[in-house]
């Protein structure tokens, strides 16, 4: 397995074409470091105590020990290792590890490659476990494109007055494709190792071009990264592991780029078009229940946050604090459940692979989603206003103010000024930072807007048995 300075010196090492508001830059660029240094717990953590069993695992094609982040789940244990595993590291990282596109992306592909190869006779399937083996070997940090950039909302891919609004082939060739499109709002590819890219939505017979899946280094030619960082602002009296967060968000451009036989999962021949929708809604699925491990670590910082906070201020005891808290409790365990019930029910592909049963991971996602921005409110609620009007670390340091705000900040008599200093900054952070928004964001529409799990429940879930269970009840049929 690798270690986290391997990683590092693996994104240093890069082609620069990475595009930060008007510069190129270089993966050692200041703004991503706080994203690297999250991303490097999933490497170094590897020997805790905590998640020595969570975060290293076998692997079922070579029998070495690796990086669970590499892992194809075989088993109910596994789908339930993954989840406790993203919750708990999750709760070291402010809410998210950056690190469950890739490994969903993955799992979904070992699923479509195989269906794939069986009914194309294309050798989709040898080539994923090809790249498996590099993949878990190296260790490899990687992310998943995913959402198209999709032009007019109203009309499919092949309907689109630019083509180009999805993400498609342009050439084949007979050592690879040409690929032309954008991907939108890609997490964490401008620190990835590798981009693995797949169709964003079901596809019909005109849209088989469309029906693309490779994987690419970050660096790969003809490949542009144009990258938005958020990082908190600097500390400099009080450091804490939450300051260190960052978010990198990135708009990839494939501009004409060309990707080996080798590297390619779903080629965009002709009648591959279904191929690309089971694997646009097999991603979302695994992806939806990785949300299953890191929502109720969301929730159980915030509530965590609530809880202190209210003790501070000495109104921990409330009826109103304690039924808010109680709130909390139940979106985190009610979604925490839905991922286990998810992995109880989930099923063995002829693959050999996992999969968990979607309208528990559905609605596990739907319900963390539709929460989240009613737990910041909880938290906005039960913090007051200071959040929003905290005055600057400098003033409460300064000769002349510091001892007034060291004053007049105090709560209850024995928490030190610094602690209540320290834990509204972090509140700020939270809810008033450019970060804290668009964490909130990502809580609505990662994974997909929250649409798209109403859609992929009611496609799944049987209504007609329950319109007999009222036939019955009100004495229309015996059945
Ligand atoms: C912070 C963040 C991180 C993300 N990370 C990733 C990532 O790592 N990889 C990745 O691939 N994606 C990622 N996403 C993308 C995410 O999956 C999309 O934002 C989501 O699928 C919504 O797509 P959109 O943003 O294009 O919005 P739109 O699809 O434009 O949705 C806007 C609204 O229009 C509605 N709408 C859209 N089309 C239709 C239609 N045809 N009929 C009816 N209603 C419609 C939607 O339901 C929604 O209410 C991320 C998103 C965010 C915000």
């Amino acid at each position: 397995m690798k270690t986290s300075k391997e990683y590092k010196e693996n994104l240093y090492k890069m082609k620069h074409n990475i595009f930060i508001n008007g510069e190129k830059v270089g993966r050692d660029d200041p703004r991503m470091a706080g994203v690297i240094k999250t991303i490097s717990q999933t490497f170094d953590r590897v020997n805790e105590p905590e998640f020595k069993d969570l975060l290293t695992t076998t692997s079922h094609i070579t029998g070495e020990t690796i990086n669970r982040f590499t892992h194809i789940h075989q088993s109910t244990e596994d789908l339930l290792a993954k989840q406790e595993m993203t919750r708990r590291l999750c709760r070291y990282t402010s809410g998210c590890v950056f690190r469950c596109m890739g490994i969903d992306a993955m799992n979904a592909l070992s699923v479509i490659t195989h269906r794939a190869e069986a009914m194309t006779g294309r050798p989709y399937h040898q080539r994923w476990l090809e790249y498996l083996k590099f993949w878990q070997k190296n260790d490899i940090e990687a992310t998943c494109a995913q959402t198209d950039v999709k032009g007019d909302r109203s009309l499919r891919p092949h309907q689109q007055a630019d083509p180009d609004m999805y993400l498609h082939v342009v050439e084949h060739r007979e050592d690879g494709i040409v690929v032309r499109g954008a991907k939108n709002h890609i997490t964490a590819a401008g620190v990835a190792e590798e981009i693995i890219v797949v169709p964003t939505r079901f596809l019909t017979p005109e849209e088989d071009q469309y029906a693309v899946s490779f994987a690419i280094p970050g660096d790969w030619d003809n490949v542009y990264l144009v990258t938005r960082a958020s990082n908190l602002r600097q500390r400099d009296h009080f450091p804490s592991p939450s300051a260190e967060a960052g978010d990198v968000e990135n708009f990839i451009i494939f501009d004409d780029a060309f990707i080996p036989n080798d590297r390619v999962f779903l080629g965009g021949y002709e009648g591959e078009h279904q191929f690309g929708g089971w694997l646009a809604l097999l991603f979302a699925l695994y992806h939806r229940h990785s949300y299953t491990g890191c929502k109720p670590a969301t929730t159980d910082i915030i509530m965590g946050f609530s809880a202190l906070v209210s003790e501070y201020n000495g109104v921990e005891d409330k009826k109103h604090v304690q039924f808010k808290l109680a709130d909390l409790i139940s979106v985190a365990e009610l979604v925490n459940a839905a991922g286990i019930a998810a992995a109880h029910k989930a099923t063995k592909d002829d693959s050999g692979t996992m999969i968990p049963d979607p309208v528990f991971c559905n609605v596990g996602r739907k319900h963390a989603g539709k929460n989240y921005y009613h737990e910041l409110e909880t938290l906005a609620d039960l913090a007051g206003g200071l959040p929003a009007t905290l005055p600057y670390e400098k003033d409460f340091f300064s000769e002349k103010t510091g001892p007034f705000l060291r004053k007049y900040i105090k709560r209850k008599e024995d928490v030190p000024a610094e602690d209540v200093y320290r834990l509204y900054r972090t509140l700020s952070d939270t809810l008033c930072s450019g970060i804290g928004g668009v964490m909130a964001v990502a809580g609505v529409h990662g994974g997909g807007s929250p649409v798209m799990e109403d859609i992929a429940v009611l496609k799944q879930y049987n209504i007609d048995e329950r319109k007999n269970i009222a036939k019955y009840l009100a004495g229309i049929s015996d059945e």
